[in-house]
């Protein structure tokens, strides 16, 4: 190992300490971690260079345990797991307008409020989609503090930026209003989230000091879905990042049997998904990774895995590979999202619908396809392709780009 390999080792152990024994607040956010604290505690991160720490696992109210056998949350289930999530540190809660069609900041208004409003961080975020004019940002700002019971925010975001919403959020000034929430004290860290290119981020993260950038995050989408690159953009222009998507939506917590087989053979006691969340939380600008928890186990596992966790070996990067490698060939599309193939005459944006495609594929959730697919220009969809074979050369995975998009075209219709 070089000096430099070793420094950044040496970066990503302190990164990842746990905080033995949760200090007394300090700092001007205050530091909240819990008085409650018992037990083994998830690993904390400091934010930016302040005193306030928040903790590496995040709870996601999107998926809060419901009554068996319909939509109407177990509020009994969430108070359980939002004490027991307490005890462990993991007191930030990230929730959102339309999550459980807007019953998640309900519940999680009703839970928190039993707690000290210093000794958890709760999240929410502005849907710019669902506003039409100006004073509809403030009117569902309003709506949010009252649903959740709270007179503040410490973390908020503009909700799922991507091209179409962030001219959207610029033609209501969303970022202008919530600024001044922040000057008023009713936002303590203002942010955005993100599902689109590196380019686009490039933009966004340029238009205004954000505090934090919310990214899908996880090894299969490194390459894939290029969070590599979202992840430098964030790193560079010193952005915080907390995770979203870290099990792949849980396809990373149930790879194939053949990946599943190498994972197990290099550790029979780590589950898929600890693999997943090390591989993400080995990286220093990570604040938090969210998790969406439906049951007390998965609260459980993660907080086992995230009391102990420790950055990866270089022996078991290349473990995670081969369980990658193997798993990849269950793709739709083998592609690595390399861009060799680029420029493509007709301006199709080859890796870009590839990864679509497969996330499609992944996820069998053909609304989301619909609506991600059809944010592509109308010129540069899959049924643009004159196959005229230009991509196909430059392909080193081999992947016969024509046929490909002849087959998206058709499923796209
Ligand atoms: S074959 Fe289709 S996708 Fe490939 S370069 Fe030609 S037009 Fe573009
Ligand atoms: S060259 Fe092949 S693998 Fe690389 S982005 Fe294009 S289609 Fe994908």
């Amino acid at each position: 190992m070089n000096r430099r390999d070793m420094l950044k080792g040496l970066v990503a152990l302190a990164a990842l300490a746990p905080v033995s024994r949760l200090s007394a607040k300090a700092g001007a956010d205050g530091d909240k971690s819990s008085d409650v604290a018992k037990g083994p505690q998830v690993a904390r991160r400091p934010f930016r260079n302040t005193a306030q720490t928040v903790p590496l696992l995040g709870f996601g109210c999107m998926r809060l345990p419901t009554v068996a056998g319909e939509p109407k949350i177990d509020i009994a289930t969430v108070k359980t797991m939002v004490a027991r999530a307490m005890e462990a540190g993991c007191n930030y809660f990230d929730t959102a307008y339309m999550y459980h069609g807007g019953e998640s900041e309900r519940c999680m208004g009703e839970v928190l409020k039993a707690y000290p409003r210093d000794s958890f961080y709760l999240t929410d975020k502005m849907p710019v989609w669902f506003a039409k004019e100006e004073q509809d940002v403030e009117r569902i700002f309003k709506e949010q503090l009252e649903r959740c019971q709270v007179e503040y925010f410490d973390f908020y975001l503009v909700h799922s930026l991507n091209a179409a919403n962030w001219s959207n959020a610029k033609r209501l000034k969303a970022y202008e209003f919530l600024s001044k929430m922040k000057q008023e004290g009713k936002i303590r860290r203002l942010g955005f989230s993100f599902h689109d290119t590196p380019e686009v981020l490039k933009e966004i993260i340029k238009a205004h000091p954000w505090d934090f950038v919310q990214i899908q995050l996880n090894y299969l989408d490194w390459e894939l879905y290029r969070s590599k690159e979202q992840y430098e953009i964030a790193t560079e222009a010193g952005v915080p990042v907390v995770v979203m998507e870290p099990l792949r939506g849980g396809v990373l917590a149930s790879l194939s049997p053949e990946a599943m087989m190498i994972l197990k053979d290099a550790d029979p006691d780590a589950s898929a998904a600890s693999w997943a969340f090390r591989y993400v939380a080995s990286l220093p600008n990570v604040l938090c990774i969210l998790s969406g928890m439906s049951k007390p186990e998965h609260l459980e596992d993660n907080i086992r895995t995230f009391s102990q966790i420790k950055p990866l070996s270089e022996a078991e990067r290349e473990t995670l590979n081969l369980a990658l490698l193997a798993y990849r060939k269950k793709l739709a599309v083998p592609c690595t999202a390399c861009r060799y193939c680029l420029p493509c005459p007709q301006n199709i944006e080859i890796p870009r619908i590839f990864g679509i495609y497969n996330q499609y594929k992944l996820s069998g959730s053909k609304w989301q396809f619909n609506g991600a697919y059809r944010m592509l220009p109308e010129k540069a969809r899959a049924d643009a392709c004159i196959a005229c074979g230009n991509c196909v050369k430059h392909c080193p995975q081999k992947i016969n780009v024509p046929e490909m998009m002849k087959k998206i075209a058709q499923e796209a219709k």
